[in-house]
């Protein structure tokens, strides 16, 4: 027997509340169960209109002794006094929902520990039966039926089924984000509509949920972080959209989990966005699912009775690990600068341009420098092409680089690091000005003041800007609005190499070398590809190398 009252004093510290309102609550609340009981398997079947909920398990199942307590108010077996609540590493803990389900439905909860055969319950209207022996595997088969049958009232105030089938299969998916090792079956009215295959990777769970969200466009992380103010670790999985292949037009895939369920927390998604900033284009939204799971002591709880919503103690200290993480993520290092990734988009340029064949690569003759490119990664320009694209290769294969956007990507991230602006020995000088041109110029810290009639001088100006002679037209683009960040990416486009600019190749490996370090390699500040990578492998597939011509051919 594992199912205790809790002591008066816990139940009063927990703030609950009624918390089953709608099908997707008691879905959610016997879904939990079952991953607390540690299934690997959950099968949820619902009815609608019949208002029945069944959900069935392979967990670790409950004795006789616990059937029998399992719906009464405030019993649980997850923790047992005071001091547990610092230390839950369940799902539940109040001991309240089957309790509060069997108030409003008729309940029948058939459960089998291992070791012992199985048994049946069932509560009609605040009323259990006897406990009766049933064949089943071990597990726990839950069935809710007639639910809200006294309280009309709150099956009105629920949306149409059609929107509650939805809310549970978003639920399903949120839960099986956070244990990817579950396998997930739905039936609605007996016909299977979401199936999720269990697997140790989130990457595959993410594929499952949407058609849009390919495996191979998503990479994944996972942290070990020393929790602040405690000795223990806490563990951050991310998963991410690669921001040059996956993004998306609204915030519906950027999910956070904490401890096993995902939550609101407008404070860590606001960490992600900034980490994104400048990665995705405008109103481009990441594909991103992080899961922080870290000692119980780091959370209250309480802010919420569903438990979507949480205090974080630490916040900012979690805030800065996710956005490293994050970047840490976008980096290009030795290790994974050989992943092959296989990337669609790719493909299909490879088909198009198997049907132009439209390359006109201009290849200079290939030098290596050795005491150069000793200590660097191996990336090594090897020519340019159109005076727009940087060659560079490595040892599978080659990348394309477009010159413009890589440097405006190292310029922009320098301006981030070091905005700084100079004086200048000679004012430029800008007529006609706006006044909200004027304001905007003074925000950005210009120091501008009026030099007759319609003329203002301006004494300083961004570091990057000052050799240029087109300053004046620089500032005339910084007048027209924008924050200290739309300056840099403008100041960064404007002083990047042009497209069209012949380049030498020191010039251009010093370009890549730079780029390399940078935060975010893979997408300039407005959000567009920077490099594209060929494998060798596709290439020696799009090339039919594999072809076995015979022997006289040389192949
Ligand atoms: P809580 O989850 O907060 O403990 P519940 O009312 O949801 O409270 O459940 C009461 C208890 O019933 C749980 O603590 C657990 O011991 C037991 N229980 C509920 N569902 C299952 C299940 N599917 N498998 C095994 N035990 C279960
Ligand atoms: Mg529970």
């Amino acid at each position: 027997m594992l199912i205790q009252k809790l002591p008066i004093d816990v139940i009063k510290l927990i703030a609950a509340g009624e918390v089953i309102d709608s099908l997707s609550a008691v879905v959610r609340e016997l879904a939990e169960n079952s991953l607390d009981a540690g299934a690997g398997r959950i099968v949820i079947s619902i009815q609608p209109s019949l208002w029945r909920v069944q959900v069935a398990d392979n967990g670790r199942g409950m004795d006789r002794d616990d059937l029998f307590l399992c719906t009464q108010a405030h019993t649980t077996s997850k923790i047992k006094d005071y001091n547990d609540l610092h230390r839950i590493n369940t799902l539940g803990f109040r001991g309240e929902a089957l309790h509060s389900i069997a108030q409003l439905a008729d309940v029948k909860i058939v459960s089998r520990v291992a070791d012992d055969c199985g048994y049946e319950i069932c509560c009609h209207d605040n009323h259990c039966s006897t406990i009766n022996p049933v064949a089943i595997a071990p597990g726990t088969i839950i069935t809710v039926e007639n639910l809200f049958k006294n309280i009309p009232l709150r099956r009105q105030a629920n949306p149409p089924f059609k929107q509650q089938i939805k809310q549970i299969q978003t639920l399903i998916g949120q839960l099986s984000l956070c244990h990817p090792q579950v396998t997930w079956q739905l039936f609605v009215d007996d016909k299977l509509t979401l199936y999720i295959h269990g697997d140790n990777e989130i990457k595959k769970i993410l594929s499952q949920l949407s058609k849009t969200i390919k495996y191979h466009d998503l990479t994944s992380q996972q942290i070990t972080i020393n929790t602040p103010e405690e000795n223990s670790l806490s563990h951050l999985d991310l998963v991410l959209g690669l921001p040059d292949r996956l993004s998306r037009p609204r915030p519906d895939w950027v999910k956070i989990g904490l401890n096993g369920r995902v939550i609101k927390s407008p404070e860590l998604e606001s960490s992600i966005y900034s980490a994104f900033h400048r990665t995705l284009g405008r109103d481009r939204f990441p594909v991103i699912f992080l899961h922080l799971k870290t000692s119980p002591r780091q959370i209250d709880w309480n802010r919420h009775p569903a438990k979507a919503e949480i205090y974080l103690h630490n916040l900012d200290f979690w805030q800065e690990q996710i956005i490293s993480a994050i970047n840490n993520i976008f980096k290009i290092t030795d290790n994974n600068i050989n992943q092959k990734i296989p990337n669609s988009r790719v493909e299909n340029i490879l088909k198009v341009a198997e049907n132009k064949a439209l390359y006109h690569i201009e290849e200079k003759p290939k030098k290596i420098d050795k005491k150069e490119s000793l200590g660097l990664i191996n990336l090594q320009v090897i020519a340019q092409s159109r005076n727009t694209y940087i060659i560079a290769e490595h040892d599978q294969g080659m990348w394309l680089i477009e010159q413009h956007i890589a440097h405006e990507r190292i310029l922009y991230e320098q301006l981030q690091d070091n905005w700084q602006l100079m004086p200048l020995s000679q004012p430029i000088i800008l007529e006609n000005l706006l006044s909200k041109q004027i304001e905007q110029l003074t925000h950005l810290q210009l120091d501008i003041e009026s030099f007759g009639e319609n003329l203002w001088a301006v004494r300083n100006i961004p570091q990057m800007l000052a050799q240029r002679n087109d300053m004046a037209d620089a500032l005339m683009e910084l007048s027209w609005g924008g924050n200290v960040d739309n300056a840099m990416v403008a100041v960064a486009c404007r002083s990047a190499i042009r497209n069209g600019t012949k380049l030498t190749i020191e010039q251009m490996q010093d370009i890549v070398d730079r780029w390399k370090m940078t935060r975010n390699p893979h997408t300039c500040p407005h959000g567009r590809p920077i490099y594209l990578s060929l494998e060798e492998s596709s290439l020696y597939r799009f090339f039919r190398r594999h072809w076995v011509l015979g022997k006289s051919h040389g192949i």
